[in-house]
């Protein structure tokens, strides 16, 4: 592979927040937890005018590329691959300490057969009723499509599993949802199986679009259901600049047999999201959040809240 010098300089360009979230790590405040020590305060400060990350603990510190080849213990030229090419590369959950991961080079794929089972019944513990019904207030024939299910692991931590098909239903991805407050546990916000492939979310739908029907497109799974629960047709992309190319593709050559519609995110990264996303899909149609609510999630919520109280499902 040759690299072009602008290439380099636009992957060390790539906001360091935006690579640290898709690596898996919680940003808050310009902070997350260090991924390479065994941290509880977030020690690893983020400075977004020079973007680089550094950890005050255990003195990591780089730009874009030093953290996807020290977290991902990938060679300079594989971190570059995976920044441009982002959700086909397998991710590891950040929880794993550094010294019980495997050493560079050990490429994995996903092992479906290990997971679909979890997904053949769908378990939701309380913890996930709790929040997909009572706080997301989610149509539970949305939950049931998206084969949701929890788990709680050794630690008495309570995960939502999301599973990602392709569009034949192949399960090609898992990605765990923290559903405790972390603040209390010190455990990452998600983690993924190994060779996780979390791309597009929800490609089963588009077996059930007819011909020119409308396609929302979201951002993140949650948002996703929110869209389903009002009744739209949706799928959910991780971030525009991290959509590799096959998942580029495969949009783009839908969008002839239909009609793509987002509300962006009422924030500057929302409507950027939305002019990269209409470069590669011209027919993107743009709807506007009403004032005060900052995502689609939030206005679900907001209407839902006016028109009916649902039933409560927990015991
Ligand atoms: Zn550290």
């Amino acid at each position: 592979m040759t690299m072009e010098k602008f290439e380099l300089q636009q992957l060390r360009d790539l906001p360091i927040e935006e690579v640290a979230s898709r690596l898996g790590l919680e940003v808050t405040h310009h902070k997350a937890l260090c991924p390479f020590h065994d941290d509880h305060h977030a020690s690893l400060s983020f400075h977004t005018r020079r973007n680089t990350f550094r950890c005050f603990v255990c003195d990591a510190k780089g730009g874009t590329i030093d953290l996807v080849m020290q977290y991902l213990h990938k060679d300079f030229k594989e971190a570059c691959q995976w920044l441009s090419n982002g959700t086909i590369e397998p991710q590891r959950p950040h929880s794993t300490p550094l010294s019980n991961q495997r050493g560079a080079g050990g490429e994995s794929s996903f092992d479906a057969t290990k997971y679909a089972h979890y997904f053949a019944h769908p378990y939701l513990s309380q913890a996930a009723r709790r929040f997909l019904f009572d706080e997301r207030r989610l149509d539970p024939r949305v939950v049931s499509w998206c084969r949701l299910t929890s788990w709680r692991d050794r630690n008495g931590i309570d995960w939502l599993q999301i599973p990602y098909y392709d569009q034949e239903g192949h399960l090609i991805g898992i990605q765990n949802r923290n559903l405790s407050n972390q603040n209390e546990n010190g455990a990452p916000r998600f983690r993924f199986p190994k060779g996780s492939e979390c791309g597009i979310y929800n490609l089963p739908i588009l077996n059930r679009l007819k011909p020119g029907e409308a396609l929302y497109i979201t951002e993140g799974a949650s948002d996703c259901w929110a869209m389903l629960s009002s009744g739209h047709k949706a799928i959910a992309i991780p971030s525009a600049t991290l959509l590799s190319k096959k998942d580029q593709d495969q949009l783009f050559s839908l969008s002839f047999s239909l009609t793509y519609h987002m509300y962006p995110d009422q924030d500057e990264p929302g409507e950027r999201l939305f002019l990269h996303l209409q470069k590669i899909l011209p027919n993107l149609q743009h709807h506007q959040l009403p004032q005060g609510c900052k995502d689609y999630s939030d206005f679900y919520l907001q209407t839902k809240s006016l028109t009916f109280n649902p039933p409560t499902l927990t015991h």
